[in-house]
């Protein structure tokens, strides 16, 4: 073992053993309320988080929008309404039950967080008159000021009001730990999960978490194709500490997932490539719908689905004539037709017409309410502007009523990427699950980020909070299992095994080794040939480098087990794409050796776990949730009565 010098103590060996009813990994939004949520229900509940879950995770530092509050009181649109757009949108391949969910209860969410002491409304009536404000609920719109769906919030309030409810009920929190591991067993004939193993990150601690059922919210992959060893923490969109390693450990476990073939061309890496998300001048998210002007000053047009020329800025917030409402913001790029909204004019045309780059918004164009919303209040509380962009910005004197900000790229994005630069955006492959939130393995759940098709924060509370309590009902009928001491020695064996190393690979190098072959063999344009080829270098780098990598410390050491889980992840997407045998608009997915898009057999999700090294498939129907209002309201009547008697309807 490596002697080091470190400001915590060495508990490198030492193990602590922790049991619960049910188990959290990962203490982001769904985390969090996946552990209130099974709190309320009376079960005992540990959440395991790798930071501090105060500001860890995707909405750690913050968030503006909360999108598909379709129960708010000004809504005008259904859950059912707004879930079915989301499929139609998607072709499909979306999540239909966490999408439904999200609809349904999104909304119960945000009225959870005001009494944990977040903020959902403007109380102080700062946007008084203002036409995407409700006067008497004092909540605020965005994008359809018409259906009134989307919410503006202050999104960093919410991770220390989620942390304050977790103490007040008295759920065990243990923070700076990774999780490692998912411990399974067979029992009466079918695999259950049992438990997981984790380190604390600071101390090499081990522990093991022995529980009657397990919630898996750790996020999505990354680093897999982006990766900058300076720039670590803006490699990618999604926070550094989450790479992946619900996916990695699931996939060790035998966890079954779909769409793990779908990656999209980038759309945000600061590292090089792009300024931090939301960071520039633009016309999307947080900036929507930002008046735009070009190099000369002059207004870039904004038109309605049928390209309409807009002539003012209220029109943008509305849906053109004969249409029910448009979607935008999170999984939504270039919407269909039945759900687009108003935008700029397309990039083509604006070159054809003679519009001069570099493009700006222009705020100082706006209602004043308008450009207060964007400048002082979105971009105040969108995740990474904060502070690099309002604070900073302002500080050197950036006055939005007389400076303009610039875009980036061939028109308004942040940057421009190369096709094999590819990320997990929007809405991508992840866990298969059931309507419980129910993986394959029984007394598995997960929710949030790590389920397939999913994205955004009113969905990771939602379905966070929705397999919280189905996690704690399904532990009520369930013996705790004892765990095999020989998988947590094999597991503390391969965790601890870079520290033991005086010299070698470290995780840097096999990080960008992993990142460029991922471009080089699974790029935009994929054949079986390129992806058995880099197969064939990752399993040289699991052969050759894994046994060399070596660190110094138990924060390296933590480093090290995320790039083997990003190795182990790389690996599970070239197995998915070696098995979609065409080509598909939908997933991004194109080979050169099976051209044909969508054939009609090939629509389908496909599903793949491995068993003992081999890789299983499976096809489900595209629409294997069925009607998803009448399988919700069968599998919730309880949730519903308590929400009808105006009760209790806190999940
Ligand atoms: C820059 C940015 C802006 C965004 N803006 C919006 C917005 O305005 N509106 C919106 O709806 N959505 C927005 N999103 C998306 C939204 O934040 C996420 O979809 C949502 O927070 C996902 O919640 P989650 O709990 O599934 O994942 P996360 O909140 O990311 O939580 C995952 C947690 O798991 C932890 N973890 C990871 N691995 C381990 C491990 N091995 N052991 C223990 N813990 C682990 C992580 O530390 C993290 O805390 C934005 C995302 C980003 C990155």
């Amino acid at each position: 073992m490596n002697v080091y010098d470190w400001p915590y103590a060495n508990e490198l060996g030492n193990v602590e053993e922790l049991t619960c009813d049910v188990l959290v990994l990962g203490g982001g939004l769904a985390g969090c309320y996946a552990a209130i949520a099974a709190a309320r229900k009376g079960a005992s509940v540990i959440i395991v988080e790798k930071g501090a879950i105060v500001r860890s995770g995707a909405a750690g530092s913050g968030f503006d929008h909360w999108e598909s509050a379709c129960t708010n009181p000004c809504s005008r649109v259904s859950p059912k309404e707004i879930t079915e757009a989301y499929i139609r949108e998607q072709d499909h391949y979306s999540n239909g039950i966490a999408h439904y969910i999200e609809c349904r209860e999104g909304y119960d969410r945000l009225l959870d967080m005001e009494r944990f002491g977040g903020k959902i409304r403007d109380d102080e009536g700062e946007f008084r008159g203002a036409q995407f404000r409700d006067e008497q609920t004092g909540l605020m719109f965005a994008y359809d000021y018409v259906n009134k769906f989307t919410l503006r919030v202050w999104g960093t309030t919410f991770k220390p009001a989620l942390r304050n409810e977790l103490q007040r009920l008295g759920v065990r929190m243990v923070e700076r730990c990774e999780a490692t591991a998912l411990l399974t067993k067979t029992v009466h004939g079918r695999k259950r999960g049992v438990g997981a193993t984790g380190m604390n990150v600071r101390t090499g601690r081990f522990i093991a978490f022995q529980a009657r059922t397990t919630v898996l919210t750790m996020s999505r992959p990354a680093r897999v194709w982006l990766f900058d060893p300076d720039l670590l923490g803006l490699s990618e969109f999604r926070p550094p500490q989450s790479i992946g390693s619900g996916h990695a450990m699931g996939w060790r476990a035998g966890l079954e997932f779909t769409m793990m073939e779908k990656s999209v061309r980038a759309e945000f890496s600061a590292a090089g490539r792009s300024f931090p998300p939301y960071g520039t001048g633009n016309n999307h998210n947080t900036w929507y719908a930002s008046t735009m002007v070009d190099a000369r000053g002059v207004e870039i047009p904004y038109v309605d689905r049928d390209g309409k020329e807009l002539q003012t800025v209220s029109e943008r917030y509305r849906p053109a004539p004969g249409q029910k409402f448009f979607l935008k913001g999170g999984v939504i790029d270039e919407a269909k037709y039945e759900y687009r909204g108003p935008e700029t004019l397309n990039f083509n045309e604006l070159m054809k017409r003679g519009y001069q780059l570099p493009f700006y918004a222009d705020l100082s164009k706006m209602p004043e309410l308008e450009r207060k919303v964007i400048w002082g209040m979105m971009v105040g509380q969108e995740a990474k502007t904060k502070i690099p962009i309002l604070e900073n910005y302002t500080k050197r004197g950036f006055d939005p009523k007389r400076h303009r900000l610039q875009s980036y790229g061939s028109g308004w994005q942040s940057a421009s990427f190369l096709g094999q630069e590819r990320q997990l955006f929007g809405a991508p492959g992840g866990v298969f699950h059931d309507w419980d939130l129910k993986t394959n393995i029984d007394g598995i759940y997960a929710a949030g980020d790590q389920l397939f098709a999913s994205d955004c924060c009113g969905l990771a509370a939602a379905t966070g909070s929705y397999a919280g309590r189905k996690a704690a009902a399904a532990a009520s009928g369930m013996e705790q299992q004892d765990l095999s001491r020989a998988d947590i020695e094999a597991e503390m064996q391969r965790l601890y095994a870079p520290m033991y190393r005086k010299d070698g690979m470290n995780w840097r190098e096999l990080n960008a080794a992993i990142a460029k072959a991922m471009q080089n063999y699974c790029g935009e344009v994929k054949c079986d040939a390129l992806l058995q080829e880099g197969m064939a270098l990752l399993n040289r780098y699991m052969e050759n480098d894994v046994p060399n990598l070596f660190c110094e410390n138990p924060h390296e050491l933590m480093r090290t087990h995320e790039v083997l889980d990003i190795l182990e992840v790389s690996k599970l997407i070239l197995n998915a794409c070696m098995l979609r045998k065409s080509s598909s608009a939908p997933l991004h997915f194109t080979r050169s050796d099976y051209r044909e898009k969508d054939p009609e057999g090939d629509c389908n999700f496909i599903t793949i776990r491995q068993e003992n090294g081999r890789v299983i498939r499976g096809d489900v129907p595209l629409g294997y949730y069925g009607d998803v209002e009448k399988e919700y309201v069968k599998r919730n009547e309880d949730y519903i009565r308590e929400k009808e008697k105006g009760s209790d309807c806190r999940g």
